[in-house]
């Protein structure tokens, strides 16, 4: 697995494919970025699991 990886998802308000570069060496993680597209907050939460399989929720912050 690479330390770093790109994962993509849509966007929970606008739907717009989006991507976003994730440091796998931290661990565990939870945190917002704003949509590319509409500009709007979205949570985005990275796991990994014991293969060190990445598995990201995202989410619309405040929704
Ligand atoms: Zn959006």
């Amino acid at each position: 697995m690479n330390p770093i990886e790109t994962v993509r998802f849509s966007c929970p308000w606008c739907g717009e494919p989006a991507e976003t570069v994730v440091d796998c060496t931290t661990g565990d993680q939870e945190y917002v970025e704003d949509c590319w597209c509409c500009c709007r907050p979205v949570v985005i939460r990275v796991e990994l699991d014991a293969g060190g399989e990445l598995a990201v929720a995202v989410w619309a912050e405040g929704a």
